[in-house]
């Protein structure tokens, strides 16, 4: 059985927390379930407010480690469909890096952590060695980044 763990803070971009358990088998790992709805949206295409849930969905996300475990979120999404214009939309999601399934913040961990071999970064963050390479080499391409 998971144990839950609620003694400590951990913050999803600001967004009630669910549950969240720990496993330490086989791997240190946190695993948290998120309310990502929208409470109030109003539609991005004419601005009513009559706004209808019309799906539900579970978006599951790697986060960057916290307190040396892996982080995997499933944010509970809906998507939404205005009662004026019928237009469907998703609510916007600040917490995920583009189209990835990760967080911008896991991101930015890995080039953070750099200097690390890519088996530490793989074996912290549970992202493949694909995926950590290019992320990698992405941020160094990055003007942001010393040469
Ligand atoms: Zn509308």
């Amino acid at each position: 059985m998971p144990t839950p763990d609620p003694s400590q803070p951990f913050d999803f971009y600001g967004l009630p927390i669910l549950d969240r358990w720990t496993v330490d088998y086989p791997i240190p790992h946190l695993l948290v379930k998120v309310n990502g709805r929208d409470k109030c949206p109003k539609c991005p295409f004419c601005g009513s407010e009559n706004v209808n849930y019309h799906m539900k969905k579970t978006l599951t996300l790697r986060d960057a480690p916290f307190q040396g475990r892996r982080v995997t979120v499933s944010v509970e999404m809906s998507g939404n469909q205005c009662g004026k214009c019928g237009r469907k939309f998703m609510p916007p999601r600040a917490f995920q890096d583009g189209r990835q399934y990760r967080t911008p913040r896991l991101r930015e961990w890995i080039l953070d952590h750099a200097q690390e071999k890519t088996h530490t970064l793989v074996s912290m963050t549970g992202l493949g060695w694909s995926t950590v390479n290019g992320i990698l080499k992405q941020g160094q391409q990055s003007p942001a980044s010393p040469a």
